[in-house]
């Protein structure tokens, strides 16, 4: 007989050598299979397994040895206290970019109702779920937008909008970038965007990256191509006194500095931010007020 004890201590055997949060992901499989929470695993170690569960645990394990992400495993991953359905047609979302939404929570306070906000390159929908949610609860009146060019991405996102209950106040639209903004006179009091910034051919990626959408990590041979572009037209969209916050790659500050170094330094000012760990992770972009 095998309790639930037994087993996570078994996967995570099986599991170290080959992922460095073993424990961790032996939780998350085995919780995913056995229909319960991390904590409940916990509270119930002296449990039975049900037999049936056993195989299925293994099949899920040979999965993770093999390097595919926990979160495309079990269909969801945490992003700022939220879960997120996300499939192989989207990036997992990653805990760095959370920075993107405190840093917009925190300057939307300082705008006026309605707010309108555009994530750009919104993959699972995270960032833009994320603010909406949490300008619902405040009650603030606002409409968010969110493009990607893969429309699968947008199923993903849509999904996600629906199960955290802002789908009425996210439109979802099919854009390269801003292209289906151009003929509209939109302009938003935030714009957040995680665009693609590894540099092609990059040997500085984990076997798990494999298994993410290609689109929505590299950029060109500089991993730069889609911060450029973004950089170039993103002051086009904001309202006077709007921000855009992009995410960048640690190594990226000083390339990204001289891009909105290079705008019209009348329109616009900018900063570099670090997150949590120290790491140059978030263009900061203002429109200046007029
Ligand atoms: N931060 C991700 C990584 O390190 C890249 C995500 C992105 O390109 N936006 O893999």
């Amino acid at each position: 007989m095998t309790t639930i004890k037994d087993i996570l201590a078994d996967s995570t055997a099986k599991l170290s050598g080959h992922s460095d949060t073993a424990r961790l992901d032996a939780e998350l499989l085995v919780a995913h299979v056995l229909g319960m929470s991390r904590s409940g695993l916990i509270a119930h170690h002296d449990e039975q397994v049900d037999p049936n569960c056993i195989p299925v645990i293994e099949k899920l394990l040979k999965r993770r040895i093999d390097h595919e992400p926990v979160a495309y495993i079990v269909g969801y991953k945490e992003f700022y206290g939220l879960d997120f359905v996300v499939t192989p047609d989207v990036l997992i979302p990653r805990p760095e970019t959370e920075l993107l939404v405190e840093r917009g929570l925190e300057l939307l306070e300082q705008c006026e109702d309605p707010l309108l906000v555009l994530d750009c390159g919104t993959g699972s929908g995270c960032l833009a779920i994320v603010i909406a949610k949490n300008l619902s609860d405040k009650k603030r009146a606002y409409q968010v937008y969110a493009t990607d060019i893969s429309e699968a991405a947008l199923e993903v996102a849509r999904t996600n909008a629906k199960k955290h209950k802002v789908n009425d106040s996210i439109k979802f639209i099919e854009s390269n970038w801003f292209s289906s903004l151009k003929n509209t006179d939109k302009k938003f009091d935030l714009i957040v965007s995680n665009p693609p910034y590894v540099a092609e051919g990059s040997m500085d990626t984990s076997p798990e990256i494999k298994f993410e959408p290609e689109g929505a990590l590299y950029s060109g041979r500089d991993g730069l191509e889609a911060l450029r572009m973004i950089i170039e037209s993103v002051s086009n969209y904001l309202k006077p006194g709007g921000t855009a916050l992009i995410e960048i790659g640690s190594d990226q500050g000083r390339a990204v500095s001289e891009l909105a170094g290079a705008l019209d330094q009348s329109c616009v000012s900018y900063q570099i931010k670090k997150d949590l760990a120290g790491h140059d992770r978030m263009l900061e972009l203002l429109r200046v007020a007029e």
